[in-house]
């Protein structure tokens, strides 16, 4: 590995969503100048393209606006002060000596870097974290995934809908898909209260007529090719299904909105603590990680 080519940076910074992007602008304007933004995917902005809802902007721009809107200004930022970044590249490895391997359209390589941000952000949970009984058909996706294909792909998923859990992704596209023409039944919550900003829960449901079920959950998926009915059943304060109460609602899709787990795999092989509740980084008023010179900000640290 040590036979690579390489470069030597003040400041690596990986992914390039709206924390990436702040924090560059912000190493930037501070007066730092040899520094690099590493981004797998072939955009700026993160997940903040697919979210075209409005809400975004209020507390840092005072300003109404959508998800591709508020990323543009970093990006803007971003252009405007010459910040070198790179795409289409994905960050494999972090070593202690913080060497940051890289694979790239020109090829593997490593920076060797004095500061290192974690800027990876989040992914969704899925069906098999939770174990949600039942067959294996297709239509069941996260509420993330939809978002990316109705919005960015134009690709519709489902026109019967049952959604679990009311996190603010989950209510957004439940409100998406009910403008696109789909009935969304219900959105079902574990928990004896919902996990969404009252906003979203009076526009994304009450505004358009789904109902919340608190203290239910989805027991059994049913189908062969494709979901052809969910089995939710009520909980005890336990959280615990409570038999002989279940009911089954007929559906072709069922959406996860069922938390988020901070992106931190590669935080791990290089010694940065994670918290055991949320997987994020653990950090100091700093953002500091608990390696020296390794910062994390957005999604991935713990929150
Ligand atoms: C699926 C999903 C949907 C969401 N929808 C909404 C929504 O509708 N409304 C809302 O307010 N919030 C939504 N969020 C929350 C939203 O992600 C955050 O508000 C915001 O995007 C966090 O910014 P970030 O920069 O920390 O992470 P992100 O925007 O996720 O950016 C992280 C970047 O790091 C890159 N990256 C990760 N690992 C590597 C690596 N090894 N090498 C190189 N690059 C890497 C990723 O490609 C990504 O571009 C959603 C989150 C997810 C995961």
């Amino acid at each position: 590995m040590s036979e690579l080519p390489s470069q030597d940076v003040d400041l690596i910074i990986i992914g390039a969503g709206p924390a990436g992007l702040a924090a560059a602008i912000s190493a930037r304007k501070n007066g730092l100048k040899n520094l690099v933004i590493i981004e797998r995917n072939g955009w700026l902005g993160g997940i903040l393209p697919q979210c075209i809802h409005d809400g975004f902007g209020l507390e840092r721009f005072k300003e109404q606006m959508t998800g591709p809107e508020y990323a543009q200004r970093y990006v803007d930022e971003l252009k405007r002060l010459k910040i070198p970044y790179m795409l289409d590249s994905m960050v494999l490895e972090i070593t202690p000596e913080k060497k940051v391997f890289v694979s790239s359209p020109k090829g593997l390589f490593y920076f060797g870097a004095k500061a290192i941000i974690l800027a990876m952000g989040c992914r969704e949970r899925t069906r098999g974290q939770i174990c949600i009984p039942g067959t294996r058909p297709a239509g069941v996706y996260t509420a993330g995934v939809v978002q990316n294909l109705i919005n960015l792909k134009n690709v519709m998923v489902g026109k019967d809908v049952v959604i679990l859990g009311s996190g603010d992704v989950g209510l957004i596209m439940a409100r998406r898909l009910t403008l696109e023409g789909a009935k969304v039944h219900v959105v079902v919550e574990i928990l004896p209260h919902t996990n969404g900003l009252p906003r979203n829960i009076q526009q994304c449901l009450i505004d358009y007529d789904i109902p919340l079920l608190l203290s239910h959950t989805v027991t059994e998926i049913h189908g062969q090719n494709r979901v052809e009915a969910v089995t939710i059943s009520p909980v005890d304060k336990d959280l615990n299904p409570i038999k002989g109460k279940e009911q089954k609602i007929t559906c072709d899709t069922l959406l996860l909105s069922i938390g988020l787990i901070p992106e931190n795999d590669l935080s791990k092989n290089f010694g940065v603590k994670l918290s055991q509740v949320t997987g994020g980084a653990i950090v100091d008023e700093n953002l500091e990680t608990s390696v020296s010179g390794v910062f994390a900000c957005g999604n991935a640290p713990c929150s």
